[in-house]
């Protein structure tokens, strides 16, 4: 397979100019149909546009491998057009259908194929959003949308990967309320955790541990990765259903930890003072896949997990996962889906 000629040895996780990108509309009332491949770059909007003063929009966030079978897979992507219909219905876009979605995305793929970096040196970071972008003066939702899907080459999300995380959790803020859009993938829940995470830097850790709204001894998420616990046998993630995002990677990982490792896998009500104590904590998501975490601070005292170590479970179901995304190893779950040949 042809390649560009980047520097895939030093890939972060930042823009890249590929070939192409998806792009479609849909009046408010109308149906997603039509729509196809531009060169890409920038797009034309009114400053009236709704997505730019309300922010009425969500996104997406997949990844494709350039695989040991020497093609290119993507991993799991019907969750992904399964969770845009419940984020665009939440925000009054009409409802991307699945599998009008799923074809957008292959099709940039195909389109940018020598941009996928090579067998284990990074993958393929796809986003699909989608924009309220009719003018719309009134608080109301647009009269019309645009869907784009769009792809980066990207190498790690957090650099020198394998070092455990050092989190704070937050005092401060929150990252979504009760009965608001956090469970969706709305664009303005990360313009809210910008700056929790700019102070977090600041102050020389790598990520935000969000305490939920109405009960901040129970924990919810880290900016943009779920959370885990193990203690001994036991695996706990935070219960879906409430503000928390329901990550690909959070499920993958609950099902892989049960008939992989055999752990009593948990979704409950997970408490600060618990992951404190705990054998391992790590976070999942497609940008960090699987990263342990090494210390948390709350009040600030300073709370170091299992030696500040990488976790045992976290480094078998990394590597499990890996495997399977990269075709390594047996896919029994069908998560793997060929894009080329
Ligand atoms: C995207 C996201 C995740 C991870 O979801 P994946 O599907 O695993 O990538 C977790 N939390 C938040 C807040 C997110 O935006």
């Amino acid at each position: 397979m042809n390649k560009q000629n980047i520097d895939w040895d030093n890939l972060g996780f930042s823009v890249y100019p590929t070939r192409s990108m998806w792009q479609g509309t849909c009046p408010a009332k109308g149906e997603w149909n039509g729509g196809g491949l531009v060169p890409y770059g920038n797009i034309e909007i009114s400053p009236v546009a709704g997505v730019l003063n309300y922010g009425q929009g969500v996104f997406e966030g997949l990844k494709a491998y350039h695989s040991a079978k020497d093609r290119v897979v993507l991993f799991r992507p019907e969750m992904n057009a399964q969770r845009i219909v419940g984020s665009t219905n939440r925000l009054c876009i009409p409802e991307i259908p699945p599998d009008y979605f799923l074809n957008a995305v292959k099709q940039v793929v195909q389109d940018n194929l020598d941009f996928v970096p090579p067998y284990g040196k990074g993958e393929l970071y796809i986003r699909p959003v989608v924009w309220g972008t009719a003018p719309t003066l009134g608080v109301a939702p647009a009269r019309e949308y645009t869907f784009i899907v769009y792809t980066a080459p990207v190498g790690p999300y957090f650099k020198g990967n394998k070092k455990p995380l050092n989190l704070i959790a937050s005092e401060s803020y929150h990252r979504t309320a009760p009965k608001g859009i956090g469970n969706v993938k709305a664009i303005g829940n990360y313009s809210a955790s910008l700056q929790p995470v700019v102070e977090a830097k600041a102050g020389g850790f790598d990520e935000v541990l969000y305490l939920k709204a109405d009960d901040e001894r129970i924990v919810e998420e880290v900016g943009s990765a779920n959370i885990f616990m193990r203690q001994g046998n036991k695996l706990v993630t935070p219960k879906l259903g409430g503000s928390i995002l329901p990550g690909v990677t959070r499920n993958s990982i609950l099902i892989l930890a049960e008939d992989k490792l055999g752990l009593d896998v948990v979704e409950g009500d997970l408490l600060l003072e618990d992951l404190f104590s705990a054998d391992e904590v790590f976070c999942t998501g497609t940008a960090v896949v699987v990263t342990s975490v090494g210390q948390i601070s709350y009040h600030g005292e300073t709370h170091t997990i299992q030696d500040g170590e990488m976790g045992e479970a976290a480094t078998e179901l990394r590597q499990i996962l890996v495997g399977i995304q990269r075709e390594e190893i047996e896919d029994p779950y069908g998560w793997v889906t060929p894009v080329s040949s």
